[in-house]
């Protein structure tokens, strides 16, 4: 049995979660919103009831969940939901990171043809992007701020937390990707400041397909993010559509999941990392991290081999060793990580970097047998 460890761009589905959405295949096939008959209603329960999971795992009230198809998604409507407003308002500068997920930059980027500026601020070696460099490119016009909890390709924390509390008192609207951190932050998310973040069930132990889009509410009102989409009335019209009852019920279940276990979950994460680490220590090859570990979660690392090209140790390991060189979402087109290029990485450690991540479901086993033929495979195409 090979391993997969690519759990960032997607990780297996918990077994609980896919019993829970069998059933509900099976059992609930009414429309969440037909009034008419009770299939509807208990439909509609069924949705409620995974809402109020996706609220408790997150510490929001229930009706600040809006379910969406994932974090592409949730990320497109905080920020071109706000373009209406940005407009009305007069306030069309936008702040972003430039090592967001691509459905925060590209999202960004469509609001310049409507006059919108977007600064990205550029993180440092350490790949975090200061709170302070944030913080000194507000102006009197800035909109929203949009920065990412964990980079995807990094596993590196990003200063939410600080900007978080800086912007509580601003009129500039605070939007999250906690993608990568959702179900594994799980204390520190409870504790942030924002008005808007972007969760996909898939990178924890739920189904493709769906994610959340929260909408903090600040005196009772909700930010004012319009629909970039346009049909029925579902999602208070903030995300139309039907709603895909089972989808909802599984996110649910990987959210009450993630609730109960992320301690256990995390205490197994880190104790891989450490085991693959000392493997690459008794290897004898030399590598390195990208990214300041200490600002690391306990699920992923970015590595490189010295004199190793990744594109060859990837094809090299790819039936026995699930890795990435960077976010799946770029790997049609071969081009060096904008992530570790934004971060000041040289070249050729870029082409040598690997992202490994890996989660509560990796079979120990299979990782060290793994592992080790992919440290055998990496000595032999040393130059
Ligand atoms: N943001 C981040 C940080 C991600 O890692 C991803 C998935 N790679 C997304 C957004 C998009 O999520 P999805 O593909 O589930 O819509």
């Amino acid at each position: 049995m090979g391993v997969y460890l690519d759990y960032n761009a997607s990780s297996p589905i918990d077994h609980r979660v896919l019993e829970t959405m069998i059933i509900a295949y099976k059992e609930i096939y009414g429309n969440a919103d037909s009034r008419t008959h009770e299939y509807g209603d208990y439909a509609r329960q069924a949705v409620e009831n995974a809402r109020e999971q996706v609220a408790l795992l997150l510490g929001v009230n229930k009706d600040e969940v809006f379910f969406t198809s994932g974090s592409t998604e949730s990320n497109n409507i905080a920020i071109q939901g706000l373009r209406k407003y940005g407009v009305k308002e007069d306030k069309k500068h936008i702040i972003i990171s430039s090592i967001e997920h691509k459905s925060t930059l590209n999202a960004a980027k469509s609001l310049e043809d409507f006059g919108f500026e977007i600064q990205q601020i550029i993180p440092d070696i350490s790949g975090r992007v200061k709170e302070r460099k944030v913080m000194s490119q507000i102006k009197e016009k800035t909109l929203l701020v949009s920065i990412m909890h964990v980079n995807n390709e990094t596993g590196i924390i990003q200063p939410v937390k600080e900007i978080g509390e800086e912007l509580t008192e601003r009129n500039i609207f605070f939007h999250i990707d906690a993608t990568q951190s959702c179900g594994k932050l799980v204390d520190e998310i409870r504790n942030l400041k924002y008005d808007m973040l972007s969760i996909s069930a898939h990178k924890f132990g739920g189904p493709q397909g769906i994610g959340a889009l929260i909408l903090r509410k600040k005196k009772y009102k909700l930010p004012p993010v319009k629909p970039i989409m346009f049909g029925g009335q579902q999602e208070q019209e903030i995300r139309p559509g039907t709603i895909p009852v089972a989808l909802c019920v599984g996110m649910g279940e990987a959210c009450r999941i993630a609730s109960e276990e992320y301690e256990e979950h995390d205490s197994k994460n880190r104790r891989i990392k450490s085991f693959l680490i000392s493997m690459l220590n008794e290897s004898g090859i030399p590598y390195g991290f990208n990214g300041d570990q200490e600002y690391c979660v306990s699920n992923t690392m970015n590595i490189y081999f010295d004199g190793v090209a990744s594109e060859a140790l990837m094809l090299a390991s790819r039936k026995f060793c699930g890795i990435s060189n960077g976010s799946a979402c770029n790997s049609h087109s071969y081009s060096p990580s904008f992530v570790l290029e934004a971060m000041g990485v040289s070249n050729e450690i870029i082409d040598n970097s690997i992202r490994i991540s890996w989660g509560k479901d990796v079979n120990v086993e299979d990782l060290k047998d793994n592992f080790f033929r992919l440290l055998e495979v990496a000595k032999m195409l040393k130059v």
